[in-house]
C-alpha cells in the first residue's frame, strides 16, 4: 500500500525545540497532513556546510527515500536561536545569528531544490520561544 504526505522537515536535535517543533507542524498543517522528520543537529548547515561528505549524504538520502515512498513535494529546512551546532567560529557576533542562518538556510534549499527537481524548499527560522520566520 501506497503512503503519502506533504513534506519532510529538516531540523535540529535540540530537546529544547520538541514542543516548538510540533507546534510549528500543526501550525503548517503537517501533523495531520503528515510529514517526515529529520533531526541532525544543525540541520541546514549539514548541506550547506557540512562537517563530512558522510553527513551530506545521510541527509540527501534520506530526503530521496521520503521523496520516493511518501512522494513529498516539500522540504521544510528549519534552523533555531542558539544552536549548539553553531559555535563562535560560526557566529563570532551575536548580532550575526540571523545572518550566518540564513546563509546556510537559502544555500540548503538550493541544494535540495537542484537535486530534486518538482520539490519545493521552505527556508525557516526559529526563535527558541517557537516563533518561526520564513528566510528569503
Ligand atoms: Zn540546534
Amino acid at each position: 500500500m501506497a503512503h503519502k504526505c506533504r513534506a519532510l522537515v529538516l531540523f535540529c536535535m535540540d530537546y529544547r525545540l520538541n514542543r516548538q517543533l510540533f507546534a510549528f507542524l500543526d501550525h503548517e498543517g503537517l501533523l495531520a497532513g503528515g510529514a517526515d522528520i529529520v533531526r541532525l543537529a544543525g540541520a541546514a548547515k549539514n548541506l550547506a556546510r557540512p562537517a563530512s561528505e558522510a553527513v551530506f549524504h545521510f541527509v540527501m538520502e534520506q530526503i530521496d527515500t521520503s521523496r520516493r515512498l511518501h512522494h513529498i513535494d516539500t522540504v521544510y529546512l528549519v534552523n533555531h536561536e542558539d544552536c549548539g551546532a553553531y559555535g563562535p567560529e560560526d557566529i563570532p557576533d551575536s548580532n550575526q545569528e540571523l545572518q550566518v542562518h540564513r546563509r546556510d538556510l537559502l544555500a540548503g534549499a538550493k541544494i535540495v531544490e537542484e537535486a530534486f527537481p518538482g520539490i519545493t524548499a521552505h527556508p525557516c527560522f526559529m526563535w527558541l520561544d517557537g516563533r518561526c520566520q520564513a528566510v528569503t
